[in-house]
């Protein structure tokens, strides 16, 4: 059987700036799609070691195939539905796939159109993830959004329309002027769209977004972090009764709808990602591109590797990882499978640790998993931490 691989999009290309995005992403001019589609085409044609592993077509069976692919942003619904298409048409004529791979697009409300969905569905993208944020159009404002609570609602029916039935909704608590009534509200709403899979944000203030400076911050009106806390809470209760499933910190599904692109990230799977600040992980190494659209085009033209930066995980680093990311996940982390890959069992390593976080409440050990309890979701760095090497 092959190895199963992730690989990820990135297009960067946005309507207007958020303020409190730090992704590689932004506003520039339509002259530069072309190009930068041009350059994602040369960066996997650039990267012979992959193209080797996945590059099975005619040379028999494959040791990797890509199972599942991810297209985010920025905003990659922005772009004309061809380019899309075209993009996996080529990574699906150069690379081998798994049967029925997972292929997901991320759209921001307001942006999609038929013939745009027409295109997606021929390319094979069956899931789409739709920035929702919230349903206040004051809110949305506030932050710097380009759309409305109506095209939320318009583009989920528009999917539904055209045959999506896998949907995720990212949902943000903790918005600037965002009350607990508009925290209700998003919970009713998005209820009655009823999306397969809901991912719930609490807002990061990060320094590199306009929020996170100095005049963002100037009159922002912040909830109160122990309100968001609350409203998360309870969330997770209501969704519960609603037939959403938690299976990580922040995000909900129906039965057997988690995002296997994201579940990578959580257990330790490799993935690859192309385009202007994606990053991968892979054979025990992590490297990054360019964030720069611009440069990143630039380089490839020249002839250029996109990369900026790689390193080897040491054996600690890697454990760290492990521990913080399987944590995050609902089911644990599998002690078990911890003990055959690093060749020691975690509860001899970090026993003080293991015992003090039990007596607080925030964590537990069932069997062989190791699993943060409703408490320690909402105290999850404070956990964390104690695994630091
Ligand atoms: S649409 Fe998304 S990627 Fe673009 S600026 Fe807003 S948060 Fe960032």
């Amino acid at each position: 059987m092959s190895n199963r691989l992730g690989l990820y999009i990135h297009v960067p290309f946005c309507l207007s700036k958020c303020s409190y995005c730090h992704f590689a992403s932004g506003v520039f001019p339509g002259s530069l799609i072309k190009p930068y589609f041009g350059a994602l085409r040369r960066e996997v044609e650039g990267l012979p070691e992959l193209s080797q592993k996945l590059n099975a077509k005619g040379t028999g069976a494959a040791d990797w195939v890509i199972d599942t692919i991810f297209v985010g942003g920025g905003t990659p619904s922005l772009v004309d539905g061809r380019e899309i298409g075209q993009a996996l048409g080529w990574i699906r004529s150069t690379f081998s796939l798994a049967h029925v791979p997972e292929i997901t697009l991320e759209v921001n409300p307001g942006t999609l159109t038929d013939d745009k969905l027409d295109c997606y569905r021929e390319a094979g993208v069956n899931r789409i993830s739709l920035g929702v944020q919230t349903f206040q159009d004051r809110l949305l404002k506030k932050v710097g959004r380009s759309h409305s609570a109506a095209d939320s609602i318009s583009t989920v029916e528009m999917c539904r329309r055209k045959g999506i039935d896998n949907l995720n909704v990212d949902l943000i608590a903790g918005l600037p002027g965002q009350t607990e009534d508009d925290w209700q509200e998003n919970l009713v709403r998005v209820a009655a769209l009823s999306p397969e899979h809901l991912s719930l944000y609490l807002l990061e203030i990060h320094e590199d977004a306009h929020l996170g400076k100095r005049e963002g911050l100037a009159g922002a009106s912040l909830p109160d972090e122990d309100q968001v806390a609350a409203w998360y809470q309870e969330s997770v209760d209501w969704l519960g009764s609603a037939g959403w499933e938690q299976y990580e910190i922040s995000n909900f599904c129906k039965p057997g709808r988690q995002s296997r692109h994201n579940l990578k990230y959580w257990t330790d799977q490799p993935f690859v990602g192309l385009g202007c600040g994606a990053h991968s992980y892979w054979a025990g190494e992590r490297w990054g591109n360019e964030r720069d659209p611009v440069r990143y085009v630039k380089l490839l033209e020249g002839g250029e590797p996109a990369t900026t930066f790689r390193s080897k995980i040491s054996p600690g680093k890697h454990l760290e990882e492990v521990i913080f990311l399987g944590l995050r996940l609902n089911a644990g982390l599998d002690l078990w499978r911890c003990r055959r890959q690093f060749g020691f069992d975690l509860r001899d390593r970090f026993g003080r640790e293991l015992s003090q976080l039990v007596q607080e409440g925030l964590i537990e050990i069932q069997g062989d998993r190791l699993k943060l309890t409703a408490r320690g979701r909402l105290f999850s760095n404070e956990v964390f931490v104690q695994f630091m090497q």
